[in-house]
């Protein structure tokens, strides 16, 4: 077998767009995953210093802890703050609440949030996707109604895409939107929808029109007030650490009006397939348990035996390699491109480094003696949400297949 050709692999080679020729190259036309060497611009470390800042002022204030899980807390106090010095909805413009930051600024306050263990949810749909969406999609209408209030931290959204027969095949979904006058009703379940208990909209994935044999086609996404709509049952359903995170919802005809559908009808599967860009290349996808990792060294606190060092060194540089090739893939949305290829890449490779930490240090545990109460706190809760992370924003074998085609491999 020959191995895959690289070309222009270190920073300053001539062609500004470093790439990695695969191994489809050998029998198919070049295709390329596009990682760019990106150095985050001062401007974006700039900002380091004042969310910190704001994140120390607002802890010492006692507005939040830092919880197990990470950035899945919710706490509407702290998105409020982050809000209001301009932190959430950052790269939108200003006339919808943004600060019309660069998506590497933005990048910035996202890494400070997960590197802290802020609990985020509450704010972090809409600004990662929902809003995005909105933005791209939605009417002018829309864009005032919703868009500031989010930038605010004032308004939660929730995402319903995932049904109970439906979710790695979500082209396959049932939930269905019938014409009514003056606007749509809706009859199905959504099923995993994170915070539907707790937000005050959702926005879901239907089927406008019946199923037929293109299989993308007749499918339109719709935000639907998640307080005030008839019809809406929400069911809780627990998961393996013991929270009630995710529900089931029931629609039953309940109405949304016309100026609540998002963007065409029948663009529902473009809409949806461009938010995943976001939501899969972003640091949460290798630094929701860095908190884990930074109680590790604390505990080892110097005195860890070679061995631990090198464990400790390797989860590192893997973090560090990580970490390379998602600011690339936020540069490349900075530069309008959708790198969805190498998105799901980051996301198969981040969430796997993800789920091999807590197991390294349940073992470095074991074989150091580590009798720390803080460490064992958080792996206890890291070991019982690591399943999740290889399954929500598209499951291993779902990325995969993405890479593969992408590769032209299948
Ligand atoms: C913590 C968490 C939060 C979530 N929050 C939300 C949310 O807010 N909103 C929302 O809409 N959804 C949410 N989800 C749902 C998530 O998107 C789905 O669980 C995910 O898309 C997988 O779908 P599924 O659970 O139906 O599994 P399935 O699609 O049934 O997959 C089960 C297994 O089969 C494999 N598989 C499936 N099809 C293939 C194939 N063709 N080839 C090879 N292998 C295959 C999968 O890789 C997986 O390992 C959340 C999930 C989690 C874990």
């Amino acid at each position: 077998m020959s191995l895959p050709r690289v070309h222009g692999a270190c920073r300053g080679a001539g062609d500004p767009r470093h790439s990695v020729r695969s191994l489809a190259a050998v029998k198919a036309p070049a295709v390329h995953l596009r990682f760019s060497p990106s150095v985050l611009p001062e401007a974006a470390e700039n900002l380091r210093s004042e969310v910190r800042r704001l994140l120390e002022d607002t802890r010492a204030r006692g507005v939040w802890f830092a919880e197990g899980l990470s950035w899945w807390g919710r706490n509407p106090e702290l998105s409020r703050a982050l809000g209001g010095a301009g932190f959430i909805g950052m790269t939108w413009p200003r006339r919808y609440g943004g600060a019309e930051r660069s998506q590497l600024e933005r990048y910035v306050v996202t890494e400070e949030l997960l590197a802290a263990g802020a609990p985020a949810a509450f704010h972090w749909f809409a600004d990662r996707q929902i809003g995005p969406s909105i933005l791209r999609y939605g009417s002018e209408a829309q864009k005032r109604r919703f868009l500031p209030p989010i930038a605010r931290g004032e308004l939660s959204f929730a995402v319903g895409m995932s049904e109970p027969d439906s979710g790695s095949d979500l082209a396959s979904i049932r939930m269905r939107a019938e014409r009514v006058d003056g606007g749509w009703r809706l009859n199905g379940s959504k099923i995993w929808t994170s915070y539907a208990h707790v937000a005050e909209y959702c926005v879901a994935l239907v089927r406008t029109e019946p199923k037929s044999d293109k299989r993308h086609a007749g499918m339109s996404q719709v935000i639907i007030d998640l307080r005030n709509s008839n019809g809406i049952t929400v069911r809780p359903i627990i998961d393996l650490p013991g929270r009630h995170d995710f529900n089931e919802v029931f629609f039953e005809d309940t109405f949304v009006p016309d100026d609540c559908l998002l963007g065409n009808p029948g663009d529902g599967w473009a809409q949806v397939t461009s938010e995943l860009a976001y939501e899969r290349s972003g640091p949460e996808r290798f630094l929701t348990n860095f908190h884990l990792l930074r109680a590790l060294v604390d505990a080892l606190d110097g005195s860890a035996s070679p061995a631990a060092q090198r464990e400790v060194g390797l989860l590192v540089s893997r973090l560090w390699a990580l970490r390379a090739a998602s600011v690339s893939v936020a540069a490349s949305l900075e530069a309008g491109e959708t790198p969805n290829v190498e998105s799901a890449l980051v996301k198969d490779l981040g969430t796997n480094f993800q789920q091999e930490v807590p197991e390294i240090v349940r073992r470095l545990v074991a074989a150091e003696g580590i009798d720390d109460r803080n460490l064992l706190d958080i792996l206890r809760q890291v070991v019982l949400a690591a399943p999740s992370y290889t399954i929500q924003g598209g499951a291993t074998e779902i990325l995969r297949g993405i890479v593969a085609r992408g590769l032209r491999l299948r």
